[in-house]
C-alpha cells in the first residue's frame, strides 16, 4: 500500500506500508536499525526528501526482539505521520527476515569487538540489500540511520555506501546523523514518542559480551 502524504493512512502496526510518493522531492530508501535511530534521522530528512524506512536488520538474531524493534519503529511512523500529514510522511517497508544469513557469515567473527570486523560485516549485509532494493525501486538515494549511534564509525559507513553507489548508480545521501546533536535528540523523541529503546546493538555477540 503506497503511503501518500495527506491520505488516510490506516496505520496500525503491521498496516503501515508503501513507499512514500512525493514526487518533487527527491526519493531516499533510509535503512532503519530501529524505531528510536530512526527519529532524529526522520525528523532531519522528511521535509526535504521522500522518505521510505526500509527495516531488514538479519542481524537482530532474536526473533521476539526483531518484532518489537519493528513495531516500535511503526509507532513512531504512525506518531511522526499524523503530526506532519499536512506537510510531508514516510513510507515503511520491511524485508526479508533471516537471521540465519547473519550468523553463518557472523560466527567466525564472534569474539570480535564491538566496532570490529564482525560490525563491518554487519553493516555492509544490510547495506548492501538497502542499496539492492533502491534500485529496485527505481530510487535516487540511499542511506541508513545506523550512523546516528556514537558507537558506529561513520567513516566505514561511508567508504560502503560509496561503493556501492558505484556498483548501483543510486546515490548514497551522505549524512552522519550523529552530527548536530543526533544522537541527543534521538533520545529525546524516544521519550516523547514513548518508544522502547533496547540496551544491546541487536545480535546476540553482543548482548551476550556485555552480560559478561
Ligand atoms: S554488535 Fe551490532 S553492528 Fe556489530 S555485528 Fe552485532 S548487531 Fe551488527
Amino acid at each position: 500500500m503506497p503511503c501518500i502524504p495527506g491520505d488516510d493512512l490506516n496505520i496500525m502496526a503491521g498496516e503501515l506500508s508503501g513507499i512514500a510518493l512525493m514526487p518533487k522531492k527527491p526519493s531516499v530508501l533510509m535503512h532503519a536499525c530501529c524505531g528510536p535511530c530512526s527519529t532524529s534521522c526522520v525528523e532531519r530528512t522528511a521535509e526535504d526528501y521522500a522518505l521510505t524506512l526500509y527495516y531488514y536488520n538479519p542481524n537482530i538474531t532474536d526473533r521476539e526482539e526483531y518484532y518489537l524493534r519493528r513495531d516500535t519503529l511503526l509507532q513512531f511512523l504512525k506518531a511522526f505521520n499524523a503530526e506532519h500529514k499536512d506537510m510531508y510522511t514516510a513510507g515503511f517497508l520491511e524485508g526479508a527476515y533471516e537471521p540465519e544469513r547473519f550468523i553463518e557469515k557472523a560466527t567466525p567473527l564472534a569474539d570480535e569487538p564491538e566496532g570490529g570486523r564482525r560490525c563491518e560485516l554487519c553493516f555492509a549485509l544490510r547495506l548492501t540489500e538497502t542499496a539492492r532494493k533502491a534500485k529496485e525501486l527505481g530510487m535516487e538515494y540511499f542511506t541508513t540511520t545506523m550512523s546516528v549511534s556514537p558507537h558506529k564509525n561513520y567513516e566505514k559507513i561511508k567508504e560502503l555506501g560509496l561503493f556501492l553507489e558505484e556498483e548501483t548508480g543510486v546515490k548514497f545521501l551522505d549524512i552522519d546523523f550523529k552530527k548536530k546533536n543526533g544522537f541527543g535528540r534521538s533520545v529525546e523523541l524516544s521519550k516523547r514518542y514513548g518508544l522502547y529503546r533496547q540496551n544491546f546493538c541487536g545480535c546476540d555477540f553482543a548482548r551476550y559480551a556485555n552480560e559478561k
